[in-house]
């Protein structure tokens, strides 16, 4: 018996045109999506993604059920974005965990695309259970950053899985078994780039109540700039699996009991194992250990096994396939995305990627008028590296927003303000802010 508490919070912030991040908050699935694309494009890729993720998993609520309502997912927002033009490379963030009965036991299925997150807080520990699919992650993963870099890599929203724009898409799948006292924090960029990791943990070890510390979390990230939408989710484990739900009796004996025989789609794609073993409850973790260890060796040899009847055989179209994906998706990347940046103390809208990518180099769009001297100054180190927007619209009023945002300060200034956001219990402990 599994009992669960939840609660959601969602703001624009300061920058932004419109909220394109979503919450999905059921009894037993939730789930934030964390839309992009120009115009609606974002918005409607998000709402898509979350409304067919619960009709789909609520038909099949299971882990194989959840994987399979991720795919329907993606396919609602694929083929919708074939059918508008104007919603044409629209894709979103996918990051979901729901509570199923597989063989009598409950667990918590968490499955991700993109670079929303899913963390667990136990005990005053906070520790990240996915694995962000952006190229800055990458880049961590070869060994080209650290991780403080990437935190502040101008390529780390640059991402290589979203849902909906394929028609096929990869997810992550993690098991875990619910402790009571575990909370589990899902959340969109706009909140792990504004406050570090010591910043959310003070926030959910010292408010009690899901719902205000999910508040209390966006408003923290709001107060640290707010330079993108925020949404989070906190969903508390009040009983976990084989306790008691009530005092009294004494607890029943948990930790032999094998976790149901189902291969993490994760590992069979060969990553995201490291961030499997984080995810499961330390009392399994040893037992565990050595039986995933011969199902790697196994799955390793049936790779191999399948890799020579396919090359052998598809070789050449396989590596036609592959040059022609690639090279479309470069093109998609390049075309549907935008910078601003400072040139000569003036704001500059490029198209292309920062520092270009591949055969592409940016273009000027337009000169916006707008000089250093006119935005905040805490942006213009985040403007030097760039910034990026996926529509010419979108970096427009991203600029306005921050001329909004330099003039309202300056007003602030001089009379006392009725304005300002409101201030957090949360403060910097031990670390330095990121
Ligand atoms: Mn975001």
């Amino acid at each position: 018996m599994t009992l669960l508490r939840s609660g959601s919070a969602s703001d624009i912030g300061l920058v932004r045109s419109s909220n394109q991040d979503l919450v999905v908050e059921t009894a037993t699935l939730f789930a934030v999506a964390d839309g992009m694309g120009g115009h609606a494009g974002g918005e409607v890729a998000a709402r898509l993604a979350a409304t067919s993720l619960t009709t789909a998993f609520n038909r099949h609520p299971t882990g194989a059920g959840l994987t399979e309502a991720v795919a329907e997912a993606n396919q609602a927002v694929w083929e919708h974005s074939l059918e508008d033009p104007d919603l044409r490379g629209m894709g979103t963030t996918l990051t979901a965990i729901a509570l199923v009965n597989e063989d009598g036991r409950d667990l918590l299925a968490l499955v991700n695309v993109g670079d929303s997150r899913a963390y667990r807080f136990h005990d005053g520990g906070l520790v990240q259970l996915t694995t962000d699919h952006s190229l800055a992650e990458e880049m961590v993963r070869t060994g080209e950053l650290s991780a403080a870099e990437a935190a502040v890599h101008p390529h780390r929203h640059i991402l290589t899985r979203a849902l909906g724009v394929s028609a096929e898409v990869m997810s992550d799948l993690w098991w875990i078994r619910p402790e009571r006292g575990d909370r589990f924090l899902l959340c969109s960029d706009g909140l792990t780039n504004e406050l570090d990791d010591a910043q959310v943990a003070e926030v959910l070890s010292s408010v009690a109540d899901p719902a205000r510390a999910a508040e209390l979390l966006v408003q923290a990230a709001r107060t640290h700039g707010g330079s993108d939408n925020i949404t989070v989710v906190v969903v508390d484990v009040l009983v976990g699996e084989d306790e008691p739900e009530e005092g009294g009796a004494a607890a029943v004996a948990a930790g032999d009991a094998p976790l149901p025989a189902i291969a993490p789609s994760a590992g069979d794609r060969g990553d995201g194992e490291d961030a499997s073993d984080s995810a499961v409850t330390p009392e399994v973790q040893s037992s565990r250990r050595e039986r995933r260890r011969a199902k790697r060796r196994q799955r390793r040899m049936a790779r191999g096994r399948r890799l020579v009847t396919v090359r052998t055989v598809l070789f050449a179209a396989v590596v036609a396939a592959v040059l022609a994906a690639g090279f479309y998706a470069v093109r998609w990347y390049d075309t549907n995305s935008f910078f601003v940046t400072v040139d000569h103390n003036e704001l500059v809208i490029y198209q292309g990627r920062i520092g270009g990518f591949l055969w592409y180099h940016p273009v000027t769009v337009e000169r916006t008028g707008v000089t250093t001297s006119d935005v905040p100054a805490t942006y213009l180190s985040s403007l030097r590296s760039g910034v990026e927007e996926t529509s010419v619209a979108g970096a427009r009023s991203y600029v306005s927003n921050l001329v909004t945002v330099e003039q309202q300060q300056n007003s602030a200034q001089g009379a006392p303000s009725t304005t300002a956001p409101p201030t957090t219990t949360t403060t910097t402990t031990t670390k330095a802010g990121g």
